[in-house]
């Protein structure tokens, strides 16, 4: 395994409560890390070698502004490329973004916002605008991630049609509750494959405030706080993680046959599939299915 990216969930903590936010980000979630945390994580990825990017999200990152800035200082310095990804709910004006903006001026490579109908009532709110503007006045490379919903309010919308520039919902962590409800679904056996992590040969990994590293949201290789990063990579042998292994050999559809774990005859989509057998698997693999917060357990909204 070869990462050359390292994500920090600096919090779970989030202003919003999205529906469709992988790990139950809201004000009440619970779990944020300390500043010795963040630089025990760096110094990992440091020594893991071949780490070129470090993002910084969440949870909502600017919620904690001077911790955010101090942890992009010492990224940068220690030779990182650095990422953010925000609501941008702080940019409340061009000129309260480039307050907020301007310590991160020159040291962030990609500044992405979220920006669409379930972080506000406009897919561009004012914040995200104003975040752009003052990220591009700064210099500062800034995208937007988009996430269409799903169902057809919209009577003329067809469902699966996804505007240019949007991503669809995967259906997993809150998603998976608040969404699945709504839209056209497939049959089970259908989900043969996951579709979007590369399990095999991860390039990228999250860590989390409690030290788990996610390969995919709520599926931990180790906790770094444990046992070193560079041992967790080197010890992750894909075929035998009981959680990847299954999914590599034949999807989510595998993952539930292989534990024979009762289900519905169809599924939203291959992650909703997934989350709701790994949400039955949590207590065989209290270690690897973590932590509660991205079940739903620790904030149940
Ligand atoms: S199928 Fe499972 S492992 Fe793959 S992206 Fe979806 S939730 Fe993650």
């Amino acid at each position: 395994m070869r990462l050359t990216g390292v994500h920090l969930l600096l919090t779970y903590e989030c202003n919003f409560d999205c529906d469709h936010c992988f790990v139950w980000g809201s004000p009440q979630q619970q779990g944020a890390m300390d500043w010795e945390q963040v630089c025990e994580i760096l110094e990992q990825s440091k020594r893991l070698g071949g780490v070129e990017w470090i993002y910084f999200e969440g949870g909502e990152p600017f919620l904690d502004h001077p911790k955010l800035v101090k942890a992009v200082q010492r990224a940068n310095q220690m030779g990182f490329r650095v990422g953010i990804v925000s609501n941008a709910f702080w940019a409340t004006t061009v000129e309260e973004a480039i307050a907020q903006l301007e310590p991160l001026a020159g040291r962030v490579e990609d500044l992405s916002i979220s920006s669409d109908l379930y972080h506000a009532d406009e897919s561009s709110s004012p914040e995200t605008r104003n975040a752009r503007e003052a990220a591009q006045r700064l210099g500062i490379p800034v995208d937007f991630i988009s996430i269409e919903r799903p169902e057809a309010e919209d009577p003329t919308a067809v469902i699966g049609q996804i505007p240019a520039g949007a991503s669809g919902v995967m259906h997993r962590g809150r998603a998976a509750a608040k969404l699945t409800g709504r839209i056209a679904k497939t049959p089970w056996d259908g989900f043969t494959a996951c579709p979007f992590e590369d399990l095999r040969d991860p390039e990228r990994v999250h860590v989390d405030p409690f030290g788990n590293v996610h390969i995919c949201q709520g599926i931990s290789l180790g906790n770094l706080f444990r046992t070193p990063l560079a041992q967790i990579c080197a010890d992750y042998i894909p075929e035998q993680h009981p959680i990847a292994g299954p999914l590599l050999e034949g999807g989510p559809a595998a993952l539930t046959r292989r534990f024979e774990i009762p289900h519905a005859d169809s599924y939203a989509d291959a992650c909703h599939l997934c989350y709701e057998t790994r949400c039955a698997l949590r207590e065989r693999f209290p270690e690897i299915l973590t932590p509660d917060q991205v079940y739903g357990e620790a904030d149940s909204r």
